[in-house]
């Protein structure tokens, strides 16, 4: 099946029982069992539910792993994620990952003794002179956010590998659309479903998908014990979400080299950050493992009175945090998604206060670059 098929054919395809064409909502909390312990696959729906089950189906295919996993959000995947490992154990993170990963492993994780490493995971150098006897996984986000660093994933997964490592990855930004991560050596493949897979704004959610069965009974357990599930009404946007998944990614992809097209000739903007340029230093990887550079794009325009002034002036860019979505965003980082990064921090991963990050919807484009335009006169 080619992706695009799979979209809408992949994981469960409408009911068996009645011929809906449209997968049902089952909200249900409980099922009847035949008899002690006999029933048909499902108990309580923590455990299983059938509508969030064809969702964690449909993301295993797509993303070609063993077994699919959807959690009430993206930091929730992340975090039953993080629960495969114990106290003691050591993972190596990408240094400019979202600011809720950060925030989860340098906060939260770090109480219960899940230590961590935030590296420039474009260098294997670097991660190599990172690993630790108990170092136990490689987590890599790619392309990152917001300044769409890209990460070589069949190499440093292959590096992982002679380590012993497991190796995530966050693929939100690329989607299995353009990225399967896991056919490139990752173990591990998790979204946040809130952006691009969902793709209207109206969910918040998490994927996940693991290559191996060991794993997949593992998080299974994780995320039976711990509860972090996604419901059926919101399974069920994302299934009818990921329907359009192909034809959104064509429209923003579209879109986007045009309006990067329009920055780079645009005097108020200093620096553009975007992997489909050929002057971004990764963009030859980007080209080789992903079939889209995605429809985000960051660029600096000075500081923070400038872009303050953008942001007050657009009207098509709806001025929010998270991405993805048929609307187009705009962003502030340094004050909004990645306000929980300390700020030398920020200083350090080149997040400046006139840094501004947008996500490129599939209005018009000639709307979109008309709106830039007078925003930044
Ligand atoms: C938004 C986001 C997350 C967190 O997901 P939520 O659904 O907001 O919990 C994780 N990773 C990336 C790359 C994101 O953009």
């Amino acid at each position: 099946m080619k992706r695009k098929t799979k979209l809408i054919h992949g994981g469960i395809p409408g009911d068996q029982t009645t011929g809906a064409v449209s997968f049902p909502i089952y909200q249900v909390s409980t099922y009847k069992q035949q008899d002690v312990g006999v029933h048909k696959g499902y108990e309580y729906s923590r455990t299983g539910n059938p509508t969030r089950f064809a969702l964690e189906e449909l993301i295993k295919d797509l993303e070609e792993g063993k077994r699919g996993f959807a959690f009430g959000s993206g930091m929730a995947a992340i975090t039953a994620v993080m629960m495969l490992f114990s106290s003691g154990d050591h993972i190596i993170l990408t240094d400019d990952v979202y600011g809720g990963t950060y925030r989860v492993m340098n906060k939260v994780l770090n109480r219960i003794g899940i230590e961590s490493t935030f590296v420039d995971t474009t260098d294997l150098d670097v991660i190599k002179a990172a690993i630790q006897p108990n170092t136990k996984a490689l987590y890599i986000e790619t392309p990152t956010n917001p300044l769409l660093k890209v990460t070589d994933i069949k190499a440093s997964a292959q590096l992982a590998k002679e380590h012993d490592l497991l190796t995530i990855v966050d693929n939100t930004f690329s989607t299995p659309y353009w990225q399967t991560p896991l056919a490139l050596g990752a173990d591990i493949v998790l979204h946040s479903a809130t952006k691009y897979l969902g793709g209207h704004s109206d969910v918040v959610a998490g994927l996940v998908v693991v290559n191996d069965d060991q794993l997949a009974d593992d998080l299974h357990f994780v995320q039976n014990s711990t509860g972090g599930i996604l419901g059926p009404q919101d399974s069920w946007l994302l299934i009818r979400g990921i329907k359009t998944l192909g034809l959104r990614m064509e429209a923003h992809e579209a879109n986007t080299k045009k309006i990067v097209e329009f920055l780079s000739e645009n005097e108020s903007v200093k620096k553009i950050y975007y992997p489909g340029l050929e002057t971004h230093p990764q963009h030859a990887i980007a080209k080789q493992q992903a079939e889209g550079f995605g429809g985000m794009v960051s660029f600096d325009v000075g500081s923070a009175e400038k872009a303050a002034e953008v942001l007050g002036r657009v009207k098509y860019f709806t001025l929010a945090e998270s991405l993805g979505a048929v609307e187009s965003l705009i962003s502030v980082p340094a004050k909004m998604t990645h306000a929980s990064i300390p700020a030398e921090r920020r200083a350090e991963l080149g997040i400046t206060d006139g840094l501004i990050r947008i996500s490129v919807g599939i209005e018009d484009v000639e709307d979109l670059i008309e709106d830039l335009k007078q925003a930044l006169e």
